[in-house]
């Protein structure tokens, strides 16, 4: 029902700062987060990692809301009917198709929006996300595991090129809004590229060599990242984090740590670590912290994505034995 709430603000498309200022006004009697800076474009982006790259390529030209509040965890995200508000006044909404239904929804249903899906910039990839189909290839596999099977896998992010491709894209977008900023746009895109360009380049060397290239991960987030540097997840849970694991998985996961010599379980900073202490305890292994870049919290080992990325690549070589 909260659907159906739009602002009739939303008729004024152009000029663009009057209409900001307009939708501004009418939320004036909400002070929580989302109020933004008089002639800057606001932005909403779906979940942090959409919110950094609003924030780094828009620099001062936006202001950017992040849907998904600090510490909470992005899947399934429920919107208030305030946030649903938000999206419908939002000069630009960055979100990610499939992964929060209910941002898709408030998208599809407010009108006139400009709403940027990254996903048609970097396309998802269906996932196998089974022990199974991963590490043991032509293994049986029994049909009462509760496997995650040919799940689109929405962990993008998590890939640093894509990002660099998404900076770019996002520049483009908010160029065509705000066509006074697109060399301020562009360049913020190209800073923010160097960067994660740099970023990719200390993971591909510093996971060039490593006595093992598997690692154990709480939900199955990092497979754009395995795909990238040539390794291997094993993850207890799927592609969502709520999902609990089976005993025939966490016996499965404990003998494949024994076999590949593995040291260590990875369990996340916004989801409880309960089940990856347990499974290390059972078999012998430590626990560290993979981070997979969902949103930022005081517990978080950096402060941006940059810094907990690299925060990750330090966690991988050290449970991996990369030299
Ligand atoms: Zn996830």
């Amino acid at each position: 029902m909260i659907l159906m709430k739009i602002k009739p603000c939303l008729a004024a498309i152009v000029p663009l700062f009057l209409a900001v200022a307009g939708c501004s006004a009418g939320a004036a009697s909400d002070p929580s987060p989302g109020t933004s800076t008089p002639g800057t474009l606001r932005v909403v982006a779906g979940l942090y990692p959409l919110e950094y790259l609003a924030d780094a390529v828009g620099g001062d030209r936006v202001t950017v809301e992040n849907l998904t509040v600090p510490g909470t965890e992005p899947h399934d995200l429920e919107l208030t009917a305030r946030q649903v508000a938000a999206v419908a006044e939002a000069d630009l909404v960055v979100f990610e198709r499939t992964l929060q239904p209910a941002v898709d929804d408030a998208v599809d249903t407010a009108p006139a929006r400009r709403a940027l899906d990254v996903t048609t910039i970097v396309p998802l990839v269906d996932r196998d996300t089974s022990v199974a189909a991963e590490e043991t290839p032509g293994a049986e596999e029994s049909e009462a595991d509760d496997h995650d099977h040919g799940d689109t896998d929405p962990h993008l992010w998590l890939d640093p090129t894509n990002m660099i491709d998404l900076a770019h894209g996002l520049a483009d977008e908010l160029a065509s809004i705000d066509p006074d900023g697109a060399t301020v746009y562009t360049a913020n895109a190209e800073t923010l590229a160097q960067r994660l360009n740099d970023l990719d380049a200390a993971f591909s060397t510093g996971l060039a060599t490593c006595q093992r290239r598997t690692f154990i991960t709480s939900h199955a987030a990092f497979g754009y990242l395995a795909d990238r540097y040539d390794l291997a997840q094993i993850s207890i849970s799927g592609l969502a984090p709520d999902a609990m694991p089976s005993p025939a998985r966490i016996a499965e996961i404990t003998t494949l740590a024994h076999d590949e010599g593995l040291t260590t379980v990875f369990f996340e900073t916004l989801t409880s670590p309960e089940v990856a202490e347990t499974i290390a305890r059972d078999a012998g292994l430590a626990t560290d912290v993979l981070d997979p870049v969902e949103g930022i919290t005081d517990q978080s080992h950096g402060s941006d994505y940059a810094e907990i990325m690299e925060s990750n690549l330090t966690a991988l070589r050290s449970a991996n034995g990369c030299s």
